[in-house]
């Protein structure tokens, strides 16, 4: 279905990111990795699915390395006919006590990273007439949760970017979406389960339960392969005229 076409995938060493890539690659999409950590394992997975894969270790912080990426991306392939904006980092506290850095960081990473590449992106797609842009938004898109200020700030701010670059680009063959997960289980969210499991001296499975239960109904994780399908459906032909949704996977999460 996307033989020809290729993705740029932010943050994508690892997680979502790299589940949706993946997806992505199974549709015959070239792809173009981005992330830190170990990146020749995550570039294996999806050469041994038979899609061509690049590799750009942009600092999603950084516009100008944001800027070069796409750069990359474009010339190596040709072109950028599917962003995802999936890089994302976490940090937890109250108000009172956030890390002024943090809190930089995680509106830089979560959020303006995505304006950055969407900008960079965006003039090749408008003049081929066709593009997806995919935003890894969050559950907290949509809702909030004490002692994830930045985060909860930056995933309602990209919703809104979303809901604007769609109507910017609404009659044409650009579509943009966000796609909202619940809690999926990745080294991002692990980190919260030990920090639980510390903090009341439980087990990992005990630590795990709790924190299921106390925000998704289903009690169980959405997984990236999932979230990767998600993804696809939104570069499917179905999804032309999906635009400016943010797409909760949640578990029933936001409907309570
Ligand atoms: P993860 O930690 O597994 O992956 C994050 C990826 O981003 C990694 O590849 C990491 O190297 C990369 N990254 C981090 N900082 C970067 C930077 N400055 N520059 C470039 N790359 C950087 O996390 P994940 O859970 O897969 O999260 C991916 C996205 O999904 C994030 O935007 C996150 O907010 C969102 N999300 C996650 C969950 C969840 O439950 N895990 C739920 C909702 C939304």
């Amino acid at each position: 279905m996307l033989q020809g076409k290729t993705a740029l995938v932010t943050g994508s060493t690892s997680g979502i990111g790299l589940g949706i890539a993946k997806a992505l690659a199974q549709q015959g999409a070239n792809i173009v990795l981005n992330g830190f950590g170990d990146h020749a394992g995550p570039e294996a997975e999806i050469a041994a699915l038979g899609a061509k894969v690049a590799y750009h270790g942009a600092d999603m912080s950084q516009p100008a390395e944001i800027e070069a990426m796409v750069k990359f991306a474009q010339d190596t392939f040709g072109s950028v006919d599917i962003l995802v904006n999936n890089a994302g980092i976490q940090h937890v506290a109250r108000v009172e006590n956030f890390p002024v850095e943090r809190w930089d960081a995680i509106i830089a990473i979560n959020l303006s990273s995505a304006f950055h590449a969407s900008r960079a992106v965006l003039p090749a797609m408008q003049k081929a007439n066709w593009g997806r842009i995919i935003n890894v938004a969050s559950v907290h898109g949509l809702v909030g949760s004490a002692e994830k200020s930045a985060y909860v700030a930056a995933k309602h701010g990209i919703v809104g970017l979303t809901k604007v670059t769609a109507l910017e680009n609404a009659t044409s063959g650009v579509t943009c979406n966000a796609i909202c997960p619940g809690w999926v289980l990745t080294p991002l969210v692990q980190k919260q389960v030990d920090a639980k499991a510390a903090a009341l001296n439980l087990s990992n499975a005990d630590a795990t339960k709790l924190l299921l239960g106390e925000k998704e109904p289903s009690l169980q994780f959405t997984t990236p392969e999932e979230l990767g399908e998600l993804a696809v459906f939104f570069c499917s032909a179905a999804g032309n005229n999906i635009r400016g949704v943010a797409w909760n996977m949640d578990g029933g999460w936001a409907a309570q």
